[in-house]
């Protein structure tokens, strides 16, 4: 089982979503999956095995039994992209003495959660020649610097308010911008010639490591909670799970969560929908089969939920409101932003009992927008049952969110029980 210096090392590796993707699957490797590429065909499947697609991962171990032929599956879900800041494709800008990078907002960002921050690089660029090369720039390399409180003498009282286009922009150096300068220095960093760097896709990250937090160390601080930790406790659940004989266990960690899932990687893609099918269709079972595997299997969707916020009590529904470091919770919407049913709440609660860990209950207030997530489109996409479920923190889509330290560990273990079909 992970622990928590596990998880802290996760999240400062995974700058980006495709370096949690590559974290997973570095992950997986160690355990012993042996890799698979959606461009073969699968006359045979490992007992382990897992493909990686873009900033997505799919994993699996097979069932247990010999020619089981289509068994059911059960699923752990979860998305590793997390709001942020990207760089554009033509981004030397700047004015009046300052270099600047131009940025296009990603996801639901909390945007004053970026001022101010020492900001380093991360993702990835596509050479000329198709290959791709990952991008991973540690030091401090760019700021958007906040607006001094002598020039905007309101802001305490009024608020922040920033405008997308105008004031996000960060400072890279001094002195006059120039076109091609991002290109060159990007070229340099990861040592090949200017010319060669056809495209990127880079996102800017807070350098500050993850840390523990609080006199009695109960709290974790870090960047890309929601929802990088619950793909490192889907990784830890199936990298340390023992095969099961009647089904199949998979993890499913998508991209593009954030903007709304619609993707080749996203949840409302063919891909996890594809892996389940090839997966039976290699161990030699009828599309009728595996439709009928398919209506015995079960879902469980980890995203972060909304702890309950000690200078704002009144923004949750009073009776069910998450509390830090008490378990994962079971997020409930009879309008179907979540896709747990008292069926699958039931199922969830039965892992956390065979785990021996607490779990809670999360539902939004009537007056108040409730989010949404991947399990909703996963149940939808592949007539799946499904429970929604997170752990609980502060401070969701900041730069730097906050959460309790035995939650993961919590997440972790549910979500073992939850595949051994607890
Ligand atoms: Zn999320």
């Amino acid at each position: 089982m992970g622990t928590l210096d596990d998880l802290i090392g996760y999240l400062d590796d995974s700058r980006s979503p495709w370096h949690a993707a590559g974290s997973t699957a570095a992950a997986l490797l160690t355990a012993g999956f042996e890799p698979l590429a959606l461009g073969d065909d699968w006359t045979e499947l490992p007992a382990a095995g897992f493909v990686a697609s873009g900033a997505s991962v799919v994993a699996f171990r097979t069932a247990g039994v010999d020619g089981a032929g289509a068994a059911p599956f059960r699923i752990v879900g979860a998305h590793t992209d997390s709001p942020c800041l990207r760089i554009k494709p033509r981004p030397d800008v700047g004015q009046l003495g300052w270099k600047q990078l131009a940025v296009e907002v990603y996801g639901g960002v909390l945007l004053n959660s970026w001022l101010d921050r020492d900001l380093g690089i991360a993702g990835r660029v596509v050479l000329r020649d198709g290959s791709v090369a990952d991008v991973t720039i540690d030091d401090a390399v760019c700021r958007i610097p906040q607006l001094a409180i002598h020039l905007d003498r309101d802001v305490n009282d009024k608020g922040l308010v920033l405008d997308k286009q105008q004031h996000l922009t960060p400072v890279w150096g001094s002195g006059t911008a120039r076109q091609g300068e991002f290109r060159e220095w990007l070229a340099a960093q990861i040592e090949v010639a200017a010319g060669d760097v056809a495209w990127w896709e880079l996102c800017l990250f807070d350098r500050t490591p993850a840390s523990v937090l609080g006199a009695d160390s109960s709290l974790l601080a870090a960047g890309r909670l929601d929802n990088q930790l619950s793909c490192w406790a889907a990784t830890d659940a199936i990298a340390t799970s023992a095969a099961a004989a009647d089904h199949h266990q998979v993890i499913a960690l998508f991209d593009h969560e954030e903007v709304g899932s619609e993707s080749t990687t996203g949840a409302a893609g063919p891909l996890l929908e594809q892996v389940l099918e090839r997966m039976s269709l290699a161990r030699g079972a009828s599309r009728s089969a595996h439709l009928a595997a398919l209506a015995r299997s079960a879902c469980l969707s980890a995203d972060n939920a909304h702890a309950v916020h000690p200078n704002y009590p009144e923004r949750h529904e009073p009776g069910h409101r998450p509390i830090v470091n008490q378990g994962p919770a079971l997020k409930i919407n009879s309008n179907q932003r979540y896709a747990t049913s008292a069926g699958t709440a039931a199922s969830f609660q039965r892992a956390c009992e065979a785990a021996g860990v607490p779990w809670q209950v999360f539902v939004s207030r009537n007056n108040m927008p409730c989010g949404s997530t991947i399990g909703p489109i996963t149940a939808t996409r592949l007539g799946i049952d499904t429970v929604d479920v997170g752990i609980p923190q502060l401070s969701m889509h900041s730069a730097r969110e906050l959460c309790g330290v035995d939650d993961p560990i919590h997440l972790a273990a549910a979500a073992t029980a939850w595949l051994a079909g607890a």
